[in-house]
């Protein structure tokens, strides 16, 4: 499914490497996690993966079912397939939640060549997964993100996985900030949607969500590589001793 080889990024606008060969397969249907201390770069990679400004590939390469993503424009890589749960998702002020979903999975359909859904069959879905994810009525009707709180933002990141049914989804620290009852929904959320498929490269601090979302591989990156790769052991090793053995053992 994401094929990564030798990924070197530094930013554009300064003379900084950020990521330093980093080497990541992931098999279609495959759940892989990446943890790592603060500042490692986890989160440079999901934003190079999909396309965001400021950053410069300077060697390596990146392929979604062996086609080049690092060309592609942000809009592209999302018609390929590739989706980013953010971080810290933002609010859009002034643009209503319903008509952002609707825009971007017909703007998603026609780049695919598929047709446009009706807006009775959009209002149909986008319900459906909202009441699963536990999302009312209300917050479909407010602009994108204004005045959520940290959970619902969240939640309203996995709407956007589920009504764009990506290939390759990303999810950056889905879990901090959120309780543990709507951890659980979010990892409902993206287990509903684990399928042949469909991959999920999972970055996390907490093994407590990867009790939820059981990971086929878990990856340790620091200072920019991916610098050990286990089974889901390696989460509860990284839980129980932080990340100073690791990095010990690799040095
Ligand atoms: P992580 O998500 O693992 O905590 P990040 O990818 O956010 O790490 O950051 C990796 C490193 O790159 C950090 O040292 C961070 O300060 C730096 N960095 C990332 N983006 C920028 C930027 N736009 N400007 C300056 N430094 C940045
Ligand atoms: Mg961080
Ligand atoms: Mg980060």
């Amino acid at each position: 499914m994401l094929s990564i080889k030798n990924l070197h990024v530094k930013l554009e606008e300064e003379d900084k490497q950020i990521l330093k060969g980093v080497n990541l397969e992931i098999g279609a249907g495959e759940v892989h996690a990446i943890m790592g201390p603060n500042g490692s770069g986890k989160s440079t990679l999901s934003y190079v993966l999909s396309g965001k400004d400021g950053y410069e590939v300077t060697d390596g390469e990146a392929t979604l079912l062996g086609d080049d993503i690092l060309d592609m424009e942000p809009e592209e890589r999302a018609a390929a397939g590739v989706f980013l749960a953010f971080q810290y998702p933002v609010e859009i002020p002034g643009v209503g939640n319903m008509t952002f979903l609707r825009t971007a999975v017909n703007a998603q359909r026609k780049a695919r060549g598929e047709e446009e859904l009706s807006a009775g069959e959009f209002l149909k879905v986008v319900r459906e997964k909202a009441k699963s994810l536990k999302i009312d009525a209300d917050m479909l009707k407010r602009p994108v993100n204004v005045g959520f709180s940290g959970g619902e933002k969240k939640r309203n990141e996995i709407l956007q996985m589920a009504m764009l049914e990506p290939k390759m989804c990303i999810l950056d620290e889905t879990d901090s900030g959120l309780d543990v009852d709507a951890m659980k929904l979010v990892a409902e959320g993206v287990n509903a949607l684990r399928d042949a498929g469909r991959s999920f490269l999972v970055i996390t601090h907490y093994q407590r969500l990867l009790d939820h979302i059981k990971p086929d591989v878990v990856h340790i990156m620091a200072d920019g590589k991916i610098i050990k790769t286990g089974g889901p052991e390696l989460a509860l090793e990284v839980e129980n001793n932080g990340y100073a053995d690791i990095l010990g053992e690799v040095a």
